[in-house]
């Protein structure tokens, strides 16, 4: 047996989804050929952008068509950059790197200056913060909805509405939320919102970058004549029509699932919980898909190597730099001590996850700890 419980790194494909990608991948035809070979390719290629769009409330207009999270996190932080000449964006501390990377990166040209808000204890981000922060030359807010590490959701309607108000551009990285969260971009109000199939039971090298209309978006490095011209190369068909089958089915599972993974969760808590000295990083009101615990007084790296032996899979709260492990930025935004953020796991849920497994990785998870206590 083994229990994989790293779904927030990547979800398998599932059947249905899976099914639809064989199907499309045998379609000949490059859907940008004017020929009735790519004109059929194209009416699979629109079929699955209508299903992502209305995964998201959206309308296929709205969609952009990409590779995944990273690249539509990038996109919209060049888009800006491309926009005005200078100014002030404001996002969190906590954001994945694809966020991250170039807020810093924009930040070092010196043409903008960017705020970085704190998150409480729990990863919560407060829309009374971004309104705080909110100044006259404050082009973009980029926050994310559900957090990869450790699971808090924010009120990115409330933000939204806060910064609209203001002028500014918003962006939310909903990369962890499709098929877990209610997700509808229209009544969120946001202008710019990132997913990625392959955590969804999508394809991985999928992804959509939402736009609200009538906002213009500068292409990215990959200037072409597909996607109204903001991102161009040769439209991956079968990769698109998958993925919209499963953001269609995860959407028309997400009620089942969101109390699915609760319930295992809780039982994974308990679980857990009966060891000495652990704490646990993520809200009572989390995303039920993440759950974050510190072993205190134990080796990260040798937790994880331990549980592997076990066959339990799941993420450090450390990512391994140049060969040595640096301790979460979102841990260490949270008040962990860097010892204790070193010390930490995130375990992530999915939909393939049994009792059984969790049963068998708290086993594990015991004798993982016992080993690896200095
Ligand atoms: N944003 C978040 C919150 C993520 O968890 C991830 C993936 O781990 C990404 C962005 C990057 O997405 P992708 O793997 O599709 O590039």
């Amino acid at each position: 047996m083994q229990a994989y419980l790293d779904y927030a790194a990547t979800t398998p494909m599932s059947p249905t989804s899976l099914e639809a990608f064989q199907k499309a991948a045998q379609v000949l035809g490059n859907a940008s050929s004017v020929h009735r070979a790519g004109q059929h390719a194209r009416e699979l290629l629109e079929e699955g952008r209508v299903m992502l769009a209305e995964s998201i409330g959206a309308h296929p207009l709205e969609v952009i068509l990409n590779s995944g999270g990273t690249e539509g996190d990038n996109h919209v932080f060049w888009s800006v950059s491309r926009q005005f000449e200078r100014g002030h964006i404001i996002t969190s501390s906590i954001e994945h790197s694809a966020v991250l990377a170039p807020a810093r990166f924009l930040e070092a040209t010196g043409r903008f200056e960017v705020t970085y808000l704190q998150p409480d204890r729990y990863g919560r981000i407060f829309p009374e913060q971004v309104e705080e922060a909110l100044r006259e030359d404050t082009v973009m807010v980029s926050v994310m909805h559900a957090n990869n590490e450790v699971g808090s959701v924010q009120d990115i309607r409330s933000i939204a509405e806060v910064c609209r108000a203001r002028g500014a551009l918003v962006h939310t990285d909903a990369v962890q939320s499709l098929g877990i969260l209610p997700v509808d971009v229209h009544a969120w109000g946001v202008d710019f919102a990132s997913f990625s199939a392959h955590k969804f039971y999508g394809p991985t090298g999928v992804g959509m970058l939402y736009v609200r209309r009538g906002l213009e978006l500068t292409p990215h490095m990959m200037a072409g004549h597909q996607e109204k011209g903001f991102r161009g190369g040769t439209h991956n068909v079968s990769g698109v029509y998958a993925a919209g089958v499963a953001a269609r089915e995860a959407v028309a599972l997400q009620p089942e699932t969101h109390t699915r993974l609760q319930q295992l969760k809780d039982r994974l808590q308990q679980g857990l919980a009966s060891l000495e000295n652990i704490s646990f990083n993520h809200a009572p009101d989390s995303s039920p898909k993440v759950l974050s615990v510190t072993v205190h007084g134990a080796d990260g790296e040798a937790l994880l190597m331990n549980l592997d032996l076990e066959s339990v899979y799941v993420s450090a709260g450390s990512a391994c730099s140049a060969g040595t492990m640096q301790a979460s930025h979102v841990l260490l935004a949270l008040g962990l001590s860097e010892e204790d953020a070193k010390s930490s796991l995130r375990f992530s849920l999915g939909r393939g996850v049994t009792e059984a497994e969790i049963d068998f990785a708290i086993e594990g998870f015991k004798a993982a700890v016992s080993r690896s206590r200095f």
